[in-house]
């Protein structure tokens, strides 16, 4: 019987079988409905450090982290205390606060590309907002992404892998037209022929570059050496906008993201989830030449109700501060190298082949003998053994993000217990495979 057993949960069984019946998938956000690792999902009613407590009364050590945002755990006293001296004052205002004002402040100190930010609501409209901003400001048209980077949900952005590294893309998703793909161009991580034959082929066409300078979404994978300071010289010699989504990664490899630890100035940089402390936030900036295109200065339209909010803003800023006051980055990259060495001793003493990438607290497993450096080697993981894997680790109370091809996270609040007893889980978890 495994943890998803109905009998061995039924708070989460009967209000996933309620949620089914009014939200499709019982979901909503897709990759919570356990699909690919099978099984029902658990319901989570509260979460405090490292762990989350279930409806079943069941606490799991947590590398999911809320998908990221939860850096310095999960309910972190301090966080809550800013929200609820916020919340005091009013939820929304609809005007210009002085939480935002803090806010861009602290992000233009943290990431000293960004000379002007605009603050949104999600991951997605900062991503979809950096690209009608860089068209607006280039007049161009076409987009590159790279296979296997996700940012978020909006059409020309949902397009994953064409056969070929020049084909035009085909949509992801039903509901996005041909004609919006055709003006995205997918290439494959990693790959600098690629780049050069792309440039090559639509000369003065290419508006912007956007990439996840280390991909949490396809797994955990980081770039070969020079590879990311030849994507800034040939966006820089073609006139064309580089665009690091660092959603993900921002304040989360180092204090002011990859391009910190990788000394790369993209020309706008996207921001999200540490930057909410666990509410909605996402956030857009860079050089103020382009930034400047933005509405009411200039042609580019992008708007928000409640951009700014003021809980989210205090969530955010006393998260950073703390960032600040704890520089806790060295401190992370341990706990990351204690789980991977783990994972590596366990899979050897089985002999099965693993590859663990981790820089700080992103990690993955993945299960395959050959290096994982983009999309087409992240899928050779084998996705079966995960599953098993995944639930064996469920079972046993330690929740893998429920995918084989997604990032783990850790928090500071995995050091001690929490990440002595994940090691012995992944270990024992490993060995039962
Ligand atoms: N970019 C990246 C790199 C992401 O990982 C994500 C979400 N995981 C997004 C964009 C979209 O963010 P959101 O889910 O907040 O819309």
């Amino acid at each position: 019987m495994s943890a998803s057993t109905p009998s061995l949960v039924p708070n989460s069984t009967a209000l996933f079988a309620r949620a089914q019946q009014l939200m499709p998938g019982g979901v909503n956000s897709p990759v919570r409905a356990f699909r690919s690792v099978g099984g029902a999902p658990f319901f989570v009613k509260a979460a405090r450090g490292a762990t989350l407590l279930t409806a079943d009364d069941r606490v799991l050590i947590d590398f999911v982290c809320t998908w990221g945002p939860a850096i310095h755990g999960h309910n972190h006293p301090v966080i809550k205390k800013a929200i609820a001296a916020a919340l005091e004052s009013g939820t929304s205002f609809g005007t210009p606060n002085p939480y935002e004002v803090e806010m861009a402040e602290l992000i233009v100190r943290f990431v000293p590309s960004i000379k002007k930010v605009r603050l949104c609501n999600s991951g997605t409209e900062a991503t979809m907002s950096a690209i009608r901003l860089a068209r607006g400001f280039t007049k161009r048209d076409k987009i590159i992404k790279f296979s296997g980077c996700y940012h978020g949900h909006s059409d020309s952005l949902l397009i994953k892998a064409g056969s070929g590294a020049l084909t035009h893309g085909h949509p992801d998703s039903a509901g996005i037209p041909a004609s919006f793909a055709q003006e995205t161009i997918v290439l494959p991580y990693n790959d600098r022929a690629a780049l050069d034959a792309a440039f090559a082929a639509n000369p003065e066409k290419i508006a912007c570059v956007i990439i996840e300078p280390y991909c949490g979404n396809v797994g955990f994978i980081m770039p070969d050496p020079g590879y990311l300071a030849y994507l800034r010289e040939i966006t820089a010699k073609h006139g064309t906008v580089l665009i690091f989504d660092e959603v993900m990664t921002g304040f989360r490899i180092a204090k002011g993201g990859v391009q910190e630890r990788e000394n790369i100035t993209p020309d706008l940089t996207c921001l999200g989830k540490i930057i909410g402390g666990g509410l909605p936030v996402g956030a857009f900036g860079g050089r103020a030449d382009i930034m400047d295109h933005l509405a009411p200065l200039g042609p580019v339209y992008q708007a928000g109700t409640l951009s700014g909010n003021p809980l989210a803003m205090a969530a955010g800023i006393a998260g950073l501060k703390l960032l600040e006051e704890q520089n806790p980055y060295v401190r992370l990259d341990a706990l990351g190298q204690r789980l991977r060495d783990a994972v590596l001793a366990a899979a050897r003493n089985k002999g099965l082949p693993v590859h663990v990438p981790q820089c700080g607290s992103m990690f993955s497993i993945f299960f395959t003998d050959t290096p994982v450096r983009d999309y087409a080697t992240a899928l050779k993981s084998d996705a079966k053994i995960f599953a098993k894997f995944f639930h064996l680790c469920l079972e046993k109370g330690v929740y893998l993000a429920p995918s084989a091809y997604e990032a783990g996270f850790l928090s500071t609040a995995h050091d001690g217990p929490a990440i002595d007893r994940a090691c012995d889980v992944l270990t024992e978890s490993l060995h039962s495979l």
